[in-house]
């Protein structure tokens, strides 16, 4: 995760000219002005919400919600302003800032200022309810969603996982009114500044309509779904001989509560059930087990992430980076833990805020901060509205192309692995892989199906329930655990719909992380199989990936792509070659298996 709060504000700027004709220098001047003040605004948002997920209390909380409450006021009335600029022809960069501007607000909130609270606070209560969500049981034991997530990783029992799925989910049918309230108010947001709906709006940041990018998605899951159905046939083969036909039936749907996650959204907790046995000569490459046996401690991990970036030629992170990060739990106050990248300054004061473990997850999501981090520094020096990913789905690509190459050999390189396993070692290590970023693929996509159906009206509220579970059944194949009906809200259990959080971001990333990584591999002058490429080292590949940071969001991002990869288009081709040699062998494992539910 990134926190990116992109702030806009606009301080009675003198707009008395409204009755004539404007003129480009004038949108030059509104523009030039805008951004010095949003720039400010942004690091007192910033500063105010770092200091709330650090310390958190009623106070520092409301100090934190009043920043971004004026943010949302002031935005929608700066991209009403900007709206006399409409007819006008302007230089490529200019028009770009201002659709940007438009493009800001992930919830638009209607002009009238009482909808416009209204709209606010059911945003915050919604994020709210999820925050505090949790499942207590009849003896009164209460387990919120880390309890609950940890359990369904380690469970193996199908009465005991129905049952904290269940409770789990009962947390959002109170959701349910509100949040068909907050899509109807933020439509009429949306609809105020020119768009059909706040999923039109949503699809028009990818620098094409949203027609063609809805298109392009279909054309990535049809190239990508093929292995995703043979991983889906083989897992479902094995829990069902580890739970009976009764309970997974061997040619439906998998029940979504035996997948390891509330949400059966990443599978690589149900790894040990899938029967792989690993080669003797291999199995060293538990990375928890190195990291601890060379008695790391969190701040030498994020040590690795930056010695990673820094081999590639990026500079070091700077002094105030170690300063002022949080790497550990404290003992003593409330943190919000989930793992963030920050730039307070839009410059140089980079952090990241993690309750890091010595594990071999959270040595991987350090990269993934990281490179949030690396990103942000590159593209300092763009004027602030180009401060941004490409796209959205790119900032969440950068580290985990970098994660990728975390391979035995990279461990080995800088004395972590003393022997790299052999070959043969490769597929319970690409299983694992794609458990966690293959099986995500069809849930990072149907996400968004549902909600952007949501927000054009083809799914009326009386139908959120039943056309949730269609989706999920259509992409990922998956199933309740028993009977739902429209008394339940089972998207509001998901905090990208609770908090209305953009998701499709995350399918874009998982294929675009291979798609860099590919890349960053050729650039390096690798040969080989593509899973077992690092790029460690290579100042070749770190100035082409440079090039393609440092541009931000100034240039429609297939110009960004094209700076690293050589391709304008999207294209999972590399994620299918990645895991090449997995299709091969679940395909033949899978023989005479029914594919598909
Ligand atoms: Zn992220």
């Amino acid at each position: 995760m990134k926190s990116l709060v992109l702030v806009f504000l606009f301080l009675a700027m003198n707009v008395s000219a409204q009755n004539t004709t404007p003129t480009a220098a004038e949108a030059q001047e509104f523009m030039n002005r805008a951004e010095a003040q949003l720039s400010d605004l942004a690091v007192k948002v910033n500063r105010a919400s770092w200091v709330q997920e650090n310390f958190i209390t009623d106070d520092t909380q409301a100090m934190a919600a009043d920043a971004i409450d004026e943010v949302t006021a002031v935005t929608t009335q700066l991209v009403e302003q900007a709206k006399r600029f409409n007819d006008l022809k302007l230089p490529a960069d200019l028009a770009r800032k201002f659709m940007l501007l438009k493009l800001s607000l992930t919830a638009p909130a209607p002009k009238d200022a009482a909808l416009r609270r209204a709209m606010t606070e059911i945003g915050v209560s919604l994020d709210g309810d999820y925050g505090k969500g949790k499942y207590c049981r009849k003896n009164g034991e209460c387990l919120d969603i880390t309890a609950i997530e940890k359990l369904m990783s380690t469970s193996r029992d199908p009465e005991a996982l129905k049952e904290v799925w269940t409770g789990w989910h009962a947390i959002a049918p109170p959701m349910r009114q509100r949040y068909s309230r907050f899509v109807a108010l933020s439509n009429q947001g949306a609809r105020e500044i020119g768009f059909k709906d706040v999923g039109a709006l949503w699809r028009a940041g990818y620098d094409m309509t949203p027609e063609e990018f809805s298109a392009d998605l279909e054309r990535l899951w049809n190239q990508v779904r093929p292995l995703y159905l043979s991983l889906h046939t083989y897992v479902r083969w094995k829990l069902a001989e580890k739970y009976g036909p009764n309970i997974v039936p061997p040619d439906g749907p998998i029940p979504a509560h035996l997948l390891g996650n509330p949400w059966a959204q990443e599978w690589g907790n149900v790894y040990d059930l899938l029967g792989v046995t690993e080669d003797k000569a291999g199995v060293g490459v538990n990375v928890t087990e190195l990291l601890k046996k060379k008695n790391l401690d969190p701040k030498s991990m994020v040590k690795y992430g930056e010695g990673f970036f820094t081999s590639m030629g990026f500079a070091p992170l700077p002094p105030t980076f170690w300063e002022r990060s949080l790497f550990t739990k404290p003992a003593d106050r409330d943190v919000v833990c989930h793992a963030s990248a920050w730039d307070l300054d839009n410059m140089d004061d980079l952090r990241v805020k993690m309750c890091i473990q010595v594990r071999g997850t959270d040595f991987v999501t350090i990269h993934h901060e990281l490179g949030h981090n690396f990103y942000q520094r590159a593209y300092k020096d763009q004027p602030f509205m180009f401060k941004n990913g490409a796209n959205d789905g790119f900032h969440e690509a950068i580290g985990d192309a970098i994660a990728l190459a975390i391979t035995p050999e990279y461990l080995h390189k800088v004395g972590l692995l003393e022997n790299v396993p052999p070959a043969s070692n490769d597929i319970p290590e690409l299983l694992k892989q794609a458990l966690d970023r293959v099986a995500f693929l069809p849930f990072g996509l149907m996400i968004d199906q549902w909600r952007w159906k949501v927000f054009s009206g083809e799914i009326a509220p009386a139908d959120y329930n039943k056309s949730w579970w269609a989706l999920r059944l259509k992409y990922q194949g998956v199933a309740p655990p028993m009977a739902r009906s429209e008394a339940d809200f089972d998207p509001g259990a998901k905090y990208h719909v609770a908090a209305n959080v953009p998701y499709t971001r995350y399918f874009l990333a998982h294929i675009l992380e291979f798609q860099f990584y590919r890349a960053l591999c050729r650039e390096s002058g690798y040969k080989g199989p593509l899973n077992r490429c690092t790029f460690y080292g290579s100042k070749e590949a770190g100035a082409k990936f440079n090039k393609m940071l440092a541009m931000g969001q100034s240039k429609p991002w297939p110009d960004a792509l094209e700076v690293l990869t050589g391709e304008r288009q999207t294209d999972g081709g590399a994620l299918l070659e990645y895991f090449a040699p997995l299709k091969q062998w679940l395909d033949e494992q899978n023989k005479g298996k029914k594919v598909g539910w």
